[in-house]
């Protein structure tokens, strides 16, 4: 069976899906964006949690309870920061989207929703960043066994469009 993909344009923190994305940094103890917004819903907790986890690598993902949030899980995930293109940037961008889906499979999630990694402060193209995310996960969609919805999250109109643009383009090949 195939995982759909929906895009909707929603705070990730309100979501009841089984995971939601957390865009982190190597520290994993917490920040702007996002990732500040998941620890403040989530509760303390989540950074007593995360202090045991050592960090993470960039494109890598690591999993945590959700805490206070409605998501079961947070799969916490360090995008690149944009250097220009020259600095395997996609590759691991590539990486965040392909592990955190991995690891809500073998966690058994039948939803997962993803924010747009990378593309607050860490200043990936906007336009480059929904297209890459969108083929990793109609590529995944097919080989994944407990995941049957892949959500991407968008915090405001410039992304909601942009996943949508790359949505349809994904949909006439
Ligand atoms: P990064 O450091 O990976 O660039 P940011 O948190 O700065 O991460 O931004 C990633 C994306 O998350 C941005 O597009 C931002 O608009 C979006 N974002 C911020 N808060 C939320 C939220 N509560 N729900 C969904 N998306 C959010």
């Amino acid at each position: 069976m195939t995982a759909k993909i929906t895009l909707i344009q929603d705070d990730i923190t309100q979501l009841s899906v089984d995971a939601i994305v957390n865009a982190a940094n190597n520290s994993l103890l917490g920040g702007g964006g996002v990732d500040g917004a998941i620890h403040r819903v989530a509760g303390p907790e989540l950074l007593a949690y995360c202090r045991s986890l050592g960090g993470c690598e960039t494109g890598q993902a690591k999993l945590t309870p959700g805490f206070s949030l409605p998501a079961k899980f947070i799969i916490h995930t360090v995008g690149p920061v944009w250097q220009g293109g020259h600095q395997q940037e996609a590759e691991l961008l590539a990486s965040c989207y392909r592990n955190s889906l991995l690891l809500a499979d073998q966690q058994a999630c039948r939803s997962i929703a993803f924010p747009a990694i990378s593309c607050g402060v860490y200043g990936y193209p906007i336009a480059a960043a929904c297209e890459l995310s969108m083929q990793i996960a109609v590529e995944m969609s097919h080989c994944l066994q407990h995941v049957r919805k892949i959500l991407f999250c968008a915090f405001d109109d410039k992304l909601y469009q942009a996943w949508l643009t790359a949505l349809a383009a994904t949909q006439q090949h």
